[in-house]
Order: C-alpha cells, then structure tokens, then sequence
C-alpha cells in the first residue's frame, strides 16, 4: 500500500460528498510507483484522465462506474483498490472491459476524446480486473449476512450473473438454471472467443460458486424442470432468459442448404472449438469456401471475422444502407476490413441463387439501393447484380421467443414478445413483473441489447427483491 493509497471505504464516502479530487503530484507519484511494464502502460493511460470534475464517462456508463476514481487508483498504481472499485459497481469487470462498445459509451464520453483520443477506459477495466481474479482481490464477501431467502434465476447469461453476484453478496442463496453446458449465455454461446476468451468465464464461474451461486446446468425450464416447482421451491424468481429468434427475410431460396442463419453458425463454432460437444451436428466448416455474409450489425462482425478465422476462400459483407448507418461498432467494421472482409455496401438481397442439380447456394442475386429523403430503403431499378458463394450467413437480428408457459403463469407480454416489467404494469420495482414475485431484465425485457445493459439489469432486480423479500 502506498501512502497515496485510501481505503474503499473511504474513497465510496467521499464519492458521496465530492465529485473532485486532489490530483497533485501524480505524475511525480506513480513514477516511483510502477515495475511492470503492463502496469506501466496501465497507469499512464489512467493518468491521462484530466479529472475533469464533470464524469461524463461515468454517466454513459450503464453501470455508472466509478471511472475516474479507480483511474486515479491505477494512475497511483493502487491497482488492487482500483480493482475493489470497479467491482463495487460491476460484477463482471473483466467481460465488460473486453466486449462493452466503449466506443459509443463510456470512451465516447471522454472529455480528452475529440482531440487527443479518450482514455482506454475499457482496456484498463480489462487487464485491472484479469489482475484481481488472478489474485483474488475482492473484498468483504465473507462478512455478508446469512439469509432464510432462497431465489431461482433462469438463464445464466450476464442478466442472470448480474443478479447472481448481488444477491450473493447480500446473503441471499442463488439458484441458476440454464439449458447450456456452461454459464455465460451469449458471452459463452454467442461471443466468438477471438473477442472474449472462454477460460475468462471459467473464472467467474469458479469466483460465483466460492461465493456461494449454485448453478444447475443442462437443465432447461419448462422440459427438465417446470416452472411450478421453481415458484413452489423459491421466495422469488428472476427470468433472464434472452431472446433467440433469428429475424429473417421471405426473398426466394432463403431456406436453400448453405443458408445459415448467424446464431447457429457462431455457437455451431464455439461449440466445436471449445469442445463442448453441446451440438455437434451444428458444426459448420467454412475452409475454402466463399462466404458472403448478409447484415451490418455485431453479429454479422462476428460471423465475417470468424469465417475469416475458418480460412474461407473470401469474405464478403453485404449490408443495405452506407457504411456510416451501420448499426454496430465502427471499431468492429474496422477490425474486419483489415483482417481481409470485402464490403459491399448499398446493396440489397433479391433471391439466393440454387444449383438446380442438388439445390444447394450457388450464390446472391443483390440490387443497388439508395436511402430516399425520408431515410427509407429504395431500391434502383437495372442494376441487379451476381455474387458468387457457397454459403450465406443471415445475420438481421433478434426478436423474442417467449416461452409459452409465461402467459399461462400471468406474466404478460407485450406484442414483440417482450415481458413487461416496472410502471407499465403498474409496480413500483422497475424489473417486477406482473407476477407478484417474479422479476425479469436483460434482453427478453429490453429486446436484444448490450452485455452491460443486461448485467445493470440483474443488479437491479437484485437489489429490488433484497427489498421486497425485507419487507415481507
Ligand atoms: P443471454 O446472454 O441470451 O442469456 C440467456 C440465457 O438463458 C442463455 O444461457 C439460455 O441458455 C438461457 N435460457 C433460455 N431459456 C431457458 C430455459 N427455458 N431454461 C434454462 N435456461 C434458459 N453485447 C455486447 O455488449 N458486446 C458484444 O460484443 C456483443 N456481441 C454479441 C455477439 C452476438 C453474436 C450476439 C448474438 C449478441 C452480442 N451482444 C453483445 C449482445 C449480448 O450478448 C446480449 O445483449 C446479452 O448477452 C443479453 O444477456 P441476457 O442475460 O439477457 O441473455
Ligand atoms: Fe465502459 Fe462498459 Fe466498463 Fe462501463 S462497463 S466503464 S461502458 S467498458
């Protein structure tokens, strides 16, 4: 500990009464400080941050993270306080400094950004926290009071990890169901490992069940257990259940062998590679093929960057509007068009082209488009044009995919599918559901969203049901 250092308590108090802090002698500070080389990288991309009084990033953080607190901790080269403060508000630090769009959240809000380039504010949370786990820096756990309180939380994607991890450290036993093999959701099955390491949500894992989660994997609701038994058995319930239904177009052949919808073909991958044996039918080798991807989003960054990992022939990214209106990451559009992603942009899907012999993908029949004034897609007549594949990945979203034993347990659900929770069915509590004790969030409440939005979610049904089971 260094004479810079303060305690967590400390730090959470102050945050209370002052938003600004003393920032002298810091450069002077961490040079004595740092011995390695990452730490010495870590640190002086923590002491850019100007403390500029008004915590912007802090604000378009989900979370709201103590950014420019624990910044100052590893500026000061306190990186196991910084770590504590960034646990305080995350549960998942470690996930959220590699897959958060930082680029359009908390590094977009950066005062420094528009000039000099923000602070890597996700690159700090990333390597801070894998030096936490590694030393097992989280604080206090043990010293939660026991509770009577048991709560079943279906889906252990970071929804049902966020709440997961709060009630835990609140002393209420948590229970989680999930149909995969392993914890994570689409941070496992979904995620391709070249973006977030598998062996990062192993080590969650084990740090939940030290801190007393069980999980109940293989087990899907509704087939190997039912939702009677779990509302019998359980003070209160969380559904974080996703959404899973692919969005699809009605062009002619879409249905054709070689089309592949984007969610099959990423877990089909994870599956494999990671030895999971979950569904190994669902394997789909793209080696030598010529693959053209249909969708500008995430995931269909996801599925070019991982043909591009199959060593397919080419790659190709058909998107319908400029590459300024794409829904996803530019830093993700980036990544892809240097790792060899071809884009072709203002064009849009008219039939997938069959071999009539043995009816599998020749290729796509594609149209020019333009955006007309009121930002509509129009497509231009005589200028059809022919893109050879032997596979085409649709990726066009997600949609809900409600189970349906929600409606028959008075849960209602809007007409997307989406449960809904908080003042629009008349509670209090922001994540309740109609049932009286049964909550909800992540993406099957919000629709298909962020890994952070999620987590924010399970955090706080968590604490709105520490306060509705108090007050039984
Ligand atoms: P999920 O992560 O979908 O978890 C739901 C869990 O519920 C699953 O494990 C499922 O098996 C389980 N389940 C469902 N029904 C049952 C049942 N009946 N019984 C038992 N278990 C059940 N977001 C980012 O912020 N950054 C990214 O880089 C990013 N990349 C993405 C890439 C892809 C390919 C996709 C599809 C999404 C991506 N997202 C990303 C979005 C993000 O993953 C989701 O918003 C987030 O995972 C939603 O969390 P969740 O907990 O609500 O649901
Ligand atoms: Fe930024 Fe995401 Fe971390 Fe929040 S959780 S500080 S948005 S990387």
């Amino acid at each position: 500990m260094t004479s810079k250092q303060e305690p967590l308590e400390f730090i959470l108090t102050k945050r209370k009464t002052s938003s600004k802090r003393d920032v002298s002698n810091r450069v002077e500070d961490f040079n004595e400080i740092y011995s390695s080389n990452n730490n010495d990288v870590l640190s002086q991309q923590a002491s850019r941050c100007l403390d500029c009084g008004n915590p912007y990033c802090e604000w378009k953080c989900p979370l709201h993270n103590y950014i420019p607190n624990w910044l100052e901790q590893v500026a000061l080269g306190n990186n196991q306080l910084a770590y504590q403060l960034m646990y305080e508000t995350n549960p998942l630090p470690e996930i959220c400094g590699r897959v958060c769009p930082q680029d359009r959240l908390c590094e977009k809000a950066c005062t420094i950004n528009d000039e000099f380039g923000a602070v890597t504010i996700g690159e700090i949370e990333k390597n801070i926290s894998d030096q936490g786990i590694e030393n097992n820096w989280s604080t206090n756990l043990q010293e939660a009071p026991v509770t009577k309180y048991k709560v079943a939380i279906i889906g252990a994607g970071p929804a049902g990890l966020g709440c997961a991890d709060q009630l835990a450290r609140d002393g209420i036993k948590a229970i989680v169901f999930d149909q995969y093999p392993e914890i994570g959701g689409l941070l496992t099955f979904g995620i391709p490992s070249f973006k977030l390491e598998k062996q990062v949500i192993r080590k969650r894992r084990k740090y939940l069940e030290n801190l007393g989660v069980e999980f109940k994997l293989n087990t899907q609701v509704g087939t190997d257990i039912t939702f009677d038994q779990l509302k019998s058995e359980y003070d209160c319930l969380f559904l974080a259940m996703g959404t899973y239904k692919n969005v699809t177009t009605n062009i002619p052949n879409i249905d054709a062998q070689g089309v592949i919808q984007a969610l099959d073909y990423l877990i089909g991958n994870i599956d494999h590679c990671e030895k999971f044996n979950y569904r190994p039918a669902n394997y789909y080798d793209l080696k030598d093929k010529n693959v053209v991807v249909l969708g500008g989003g995430d995931t269909a960054m996801d599925c070019v960057r991982t043909a591009i990992r199959q060593q397919a022939k080419n790659v190709t990214c058909i998107y319908r509007r400029d590459q300024l209106s794409m829904p996803g990451s530019p830093a993700e559009v980036n990544n892809s068009q240097q790792e060899g992603v071809d884009f072709l942009f203002n064009y849009s899907p008219v039939s997938v082209e069959i071999d009539p012999v043995n009816q599998s993908v020749k290729g796509i029949n594609l149209q020019q488009t333009i955006l007309s004034a009121d930002n509509k897609i129009k497509a231009l007549q005589n200028t059809n044009t022919f893109v050879e594949a032997d596979a085409i990945i649709t990726a066009f979203g997600f949609r809900a995919n409600p189970a349906a034993w929600l409606k028959e347990h008075d849960i209602e659900i809007d007409p997307l599918g989406l449960i809904i929770t908080g003042t629009k069915v008349n509670k209090s509590n922001s994540q309740q559901t109609t049932a009286e004790n049964i909550f909800a969030g992540g993406d099957m409440v919000r629709g298909a969203d962020l890994v952070v939005t999620a987590i924010a979610d399970g955090i706080k049904a968590a604490n709105e049901i520490i306060t509705y089971l108090s007050e039984k």
